[in-house]
């Protein structure tokens, strides 16, 4: 065997492999010191292993590693993956996936120019915002409404507009985090307002909200508890209590509803998701949701409520930090316009996810297990909606289920989650008991294929037979 000194003599100058015939070919697609710095970075990297004593790879094992690496950097790591985690809205994940009616909004607006801040018949300088003005007054019942970049950017222009240097009175309870390390305290902080907390954890009456008032004070929020429950002993106010006392104080009633439903989830045997129009309807001031949660569209904030209050937070110079761009507007009101026409249910994958009929999601996984044969069955299982929505409700589902059991399960079922995950597209399960379980709730029909050609493909892998 060489000494790690000898083989580190072995490896080649950078000057070598740059002026190697192979490496010459894929260089008039890439530029000269990119290169040099990957072949360097990849020598320096071969030196660290040889001294720990690792054999050197061959002269033409490191022209096609450096040829691979160089692929790789042009290719976007951004890409598509299948979400067989049985999480709907997975944040992690891209939340939302898009109605075909959205996604040829989004092509048709992106090629060309449109009429963003135009208005075509005048020729006149317009605001982007009158495009979806009047859906959100039809499907909200509210005065008025504009749309931003997303829901925690609608909440900080709010408190930025309109309670800057004033309190904001919130249940204890409710000044939560709501994942991703987003707090909204910090985010109402940032917008200069200050956060009066009452009440307990658990318990909050409406006497704590009015014991807090002040001169000062500009607001009452209430915060959707997203992605936690208090079960138990609790009390809460109600958003009409709320009102009643914002009313009663000419304060604001702000209302961040999270998720932004517009349909009643009761529906589908889940808990009952707040809706806009009700939180409208109960004298909210102005209630905020994000785009790509239970509405179902692209990613964006949402603030419906008075129209003066509107008003002020156009005008204010945060919101055009913080604007919606032209795709993801056209996206938007595509999204809404299926509600509209009261198509939501057919028409976003989102609701036809939660909306699947269980005998279709077993005859999937079914068909699933049948493609990987061996240790694959189908099993019960609960799929969740994700997203901060419902939190801790779940639906009933039908899942593929592999369990190779005997000694080493959990590494074989580690190992054959790695593979999918490596598979093109990535194949994302979730794993528990000593099983992979992949939920087609959440894989679109026409991926299917896709699933079962990675649990064919990888069988080898699986060795369970
Ligand atoms: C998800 C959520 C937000 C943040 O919405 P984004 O659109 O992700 O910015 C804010 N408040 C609540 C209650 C939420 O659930």
């Amino acid at each position: 065997m060489n000494s790690p000194e000898s083989s580190l003599r072995s490896l080649p100058s950078v000057d070598k492999v740059i002026s190697d015939e192979r490496i010459k070919q894929i260089e008039a697609g890439y530029s000269h010191p990119l290169l040099i710095e990957l072949v360097r970075g990849y020598l320096e990297e071969l030196r660290q292993q040889l001294k720990s004593g690792a054999a050197a790879p061959t002269f033409d094992a490191i022209i096609e590693t450096v040829i691979a690496r160089a692929a790789a950097r042009q290719r976007p790591s951004l890409q598509r993956v299948i979400n067989a985690t049985g999480v709907i809205l997975h944040t992690n994940l891209g939340r939302a996936p898009l109605s075909r009616e959205t996604i040829e909004a989004m092509e048709e607006t992106s090629p060309g120019y449109v009429n963003l801040e135009m208005d075509v018949r005048s020729g006149a300088r317009g605001s982007r915002q009158t495009h979806i003005k009047t859906l959100l007054r039809d499907l909200t019942g509210a005065e008025d409404g504009i749309a931003v970049n997303n829901n925690a950017a609608a909440i900080l222009l709010a408190l930025s507009a309109l309670a800057k240097g004033k309190e904001v009175i919130v249940s204890r309870g409710q000044a939560v985090e709501i994942g991703g390390g987003f707090r909204i305290p910090e985010v109402m902080r940032q917008s200069g307002a200050k956060l009066v907390e009452v009440g307990t954890t658990n318990i909050t009456y409406i006497a704590d909200y009015e014991a807090a008032i002040t001169p000062r004070t500009a607001a009452l929020l209430r915060v959707h508890s997203s992605n936690f429950r208090i079960v138990g002993f609790t009390q809460s106010v109600t958003l009409e209590e709320l009102a009643a006392l914002g009313k009663k104080h000419s304060l604001m009633v702000l209302d961040d509803l999270g998720s932004g439903c517009l349909l009643d989830t009761s529906r589908f045997g889940l808990d009952k998701e707040p809706m806009v129009q009700e939180s409208i309807a109960a004298g909210a001031s102005l209630s905020f949701f994000s785009g790509d949660k239970l509405l179902g569209g692209p990613q964006a904030g949402i603030a419906v409520g008075s129209r003066p209050l509107v008003e002020r937070m156009a005008k204010h110079p945060l919101a055009r930090a913080i604007r919606i761009d032209k795709t993801r507007l056209a996206g938007l009101i595509a999204t809404f316009i299926h509600y509209q026409k009261g198509e939501a249910l057919e028409k976003l994958p989102v609701w036809q996810m939660i909306a699947a009929e269980l005998a279709s999601l077993r005859g999937r996984a079914e068909a699933w297990a049948e493609a990987a044969g061996g240790a694959a069955s189908v099993e019960k299982g609960e799929s969740e909606i994700g997203g901060g929505s419902l939190p801790g409700d779940t639906l009933p589902t039908w899942l593929f289920a592999w369990k190779p059991g005997g000694p080493g399960a959990s590494q074989r079922v580690r190992a054959l989650s790695a593979t999918l995950r490596a598979w093109e597209p990535p194949v994302l399960g979730r794993i528990g008991k000593d099983t992979l379980f992949l939920d087609p709730r959440t894989v679109l029909q026409e991926e299917d294929a896709v699933v079962v050609e990675a649990l064919t493909g990888t069988s080898q892998d699986r060795n369970d037979e």
